[in-house]
């Protein structure tokens, strides 16, 4: 959603920031609960180096720190809520409807 608003250059620069904040944050924390959740199934097999799950909660862990830590998406997030308010919260539709796209 937020990198077709990108492309139609419906939304201003900073409010597409902030957008792209909340995509990341969410992806990134969901995506943490998740395979913690994965590790737990595997018990001591998925925190061993040999399974893979071990691994990927290694590799998911590290995106709740590049590209932008999670607490500097969520003050990205509430500069803009506080600035321009709660417009980045919405997602503009495509002319003609989502199928027009
Ligand atoms: C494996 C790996 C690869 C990387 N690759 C690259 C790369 O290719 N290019 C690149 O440029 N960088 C890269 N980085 C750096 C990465 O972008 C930084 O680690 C990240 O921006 C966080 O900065 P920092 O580590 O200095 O943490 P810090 O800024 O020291 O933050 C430490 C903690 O304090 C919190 N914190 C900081 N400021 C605030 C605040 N104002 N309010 C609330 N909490 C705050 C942070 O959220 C974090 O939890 C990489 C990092 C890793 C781990």
């Amino acid at each position: 959603q937020v990198a077709w608003e990108v492309d139609e250059g419906l939304v201003d620069r900073k409010t597409l920031h902030a957008k792209a904040a909340i995509a990341k944050l969410a992806a990134s924390e969901a995506s943490g609960r998740v395979i913690d959740r994965c590790l737990q199934i595997f018990g001591g097999r998925g925190y061993d180096r040999s399974y893979p799950v071990e691994r990927l909660y290694r590799e998911l862990r590290v995106d709740r720190i590049w590209e932008g830590t999670s607490e500097i998406q969520r003050l990205i997030i509430a500069g803009e809520l506080v600035k321009r308010g709660t417009g980045v919260l919405q997602m503009p539709a495509a002319v003609g409807g989502a199928e027009s796209r």
